[in-house]
């Protein structure tokens, strides 16, 4: 198959972004000079090694890069099975992987001589990786956030305005992310002059998917190095949580080519597929255009986006990224899901046997690894992007195992 690399990425997505029938760059006429700038921007900054330089060295000093691939040795024990190695993306600055993004899109508005910067954000995450490189570099700063979930995740919301920013509540429609998505796609229009949209995941229109991935590529990348330097081969399995793609994106990327390494993303299962409250697009959604791309969206007969639902706000989104979308139908991808149950267990059992409190997103990826590596022989190997840590999650996470019936576990409890 021909997958566009780092050295080359004109082949896939092509010159409109459009991976296969899907991504392209769906966007009034207003959007389309902004983006042919920065596209032309940024294809010259990654051409450029003084580019790249500095990347590797906020990377490296500031975010705290590399981060390691860590064996699992209880959780691999418990398990019988396949050995389980972490990816620890939660062991990065600001918790999550959202910062290798924030930070390449950081230094190319600089490049651009944009002064001020503006993002979306779900559960906060993405806002406070923006946020922390807007700071560190003293630009000025907005973050559109719905304000449902400005109440949500009312810690974040401080942590922003900590740092700096300004965080801009949208009572829009659901007060969400899509809403908080419309908004700051409207800043953008009125303050192109000066401002610099940073997109957080690899969604939207042509170029942001393709620059999402190649600056989260890092993930597979170091991955890839570190298990060829523990295992002396490859692993067999790659596992990442999906909501618009990017960490999952940033892992699977570099192993494209490597056609014994399967891969596995999963999405928010909720509380089950038939229920209608998930957020598992490869299930149910079909073909449409949203915020800039066309790709796999849940919507109804009409067209209308339907509601969606995760335990993890940073999985709770109705489209998908349009590379996932490619990938799925190349059946170079496989894509599942797990329940809002099933995430809870993971994140216990993570917590109890490694020391480690996963993100609730990340834990929904641990639970697929779980469901696999028993059935595995014990020379494979099962590698799972860990992608954020889970302070944030751990108030949510007591209430609910607080008030979970025992009946409501999922069979992953009998683990603990
Ligand atoms: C935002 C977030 C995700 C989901 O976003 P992707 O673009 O799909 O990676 C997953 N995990 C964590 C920890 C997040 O903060």
């Amino acid at each position: 198959m021909s997958v566009a690399t780092g050295a080359d990425p004109g082949i896939v997505p092509d010159a409109g972004g459009h991976f296969g029938l899907y991504g392209g760059r769906y966007v009034p006429e207003t959007l389309m000079h902004p983006l042919l700038e920065l596209e032309e921007q940024y294809f010259r900054a990654q051409r450029d090694p003084e580019f790249q330089r500095e990347l590797n060295f906020y990377l490296e000093d500031f975010c705290g890069r590399p981060t390691p691939l860590y064996l699992a040795q209880r959780l691999t024990r418990r398990l019988r099975g396949a050995r389980i190695y972490l990816k620890r993306e939660d062991l990065l600055h600001t918790g999550a992987h959202k910062i290798n993004n924030a930070l390449g899109q950081v230094l190319l508005a600089r490049r651009m001589n944009k002064s001020r910067i503006i993002a979306e954000t779900g559960a906060g995450q993405h806002g406070v990786a923006t946020a922390t490189v807007a700071a560190m570099f003293g630009l000025e700063c907005v973050i559109y956030m719905g304000a449902v979930d400005c109440q949500r995740q009312a810690l974040n919301v401080d942590r922003m305005r900590m740092l700096g920013a300004e965080v801009a509540p949208v009572t829009a429609g659901q007060q969400t992310l899509k809403e908080a998505i419309n908004e700051a796609m409207r800043d953008w229009v009125t303050h192109v002059r000066t401002t610099h949209y940073i997109l957080g995941t690899v969604y939207g229109a042509h170029p942001y998917p393709l620059m999402v991935r190649n600056f989260q590529r890092i993930i597979g990348d170091e991955a890839r190095r570190q298990i060829l330097e523990k295992e002396g081969r490859l692993p067999d399995v790659l596992v990442a949580c999906v909501g618009g793609g990017s960490n999952a994106m940033g892992l699977f990327f570099p192993f494209l080519e490597d056609a014994s390494v399967r891969m596995v993303g999963v999405e928010a299962g909720g509380e089950g597929i038939q229920t209608g409250k998930h957020a598992a697009r490869f299930q149910g959604g079909s073909l449409g255009v949203l915020q800039g791309a066309r790709s796999y969206l849940l919507q109804d007969e009409n067209g209308q986006v339907e509601l969606t639902h995760s335990v993890s706000a940073g999985l709770d989104y109705a489209a998908v990224g349009p590379e996932h979308a490619w990938l799925r139908d190349r059946k170079r991808v496989d894509y599942t899901f797990a329940s809002d149950q099933e995430a809870l267990d993971a994140f216990l059992l993570l917590a109890r046997l490694e020391g480690i409190i996963p993100a609730l997103e990340s834990a929904h990826a641990i639970a697929e690894a779980v469901k696999i590596a028993p059935s595995m022989d014990p020379q494979r190997i099962v590698l799972v992007n860990l992608s954020g840590r889970g302070d944030k999650d751990v108030d949510q996470a007591a209430k609910l195992l607080g008030k979970r019936n025992p009946d409501a576990a999922s069979s992953l409890a009998s683990l603990l």
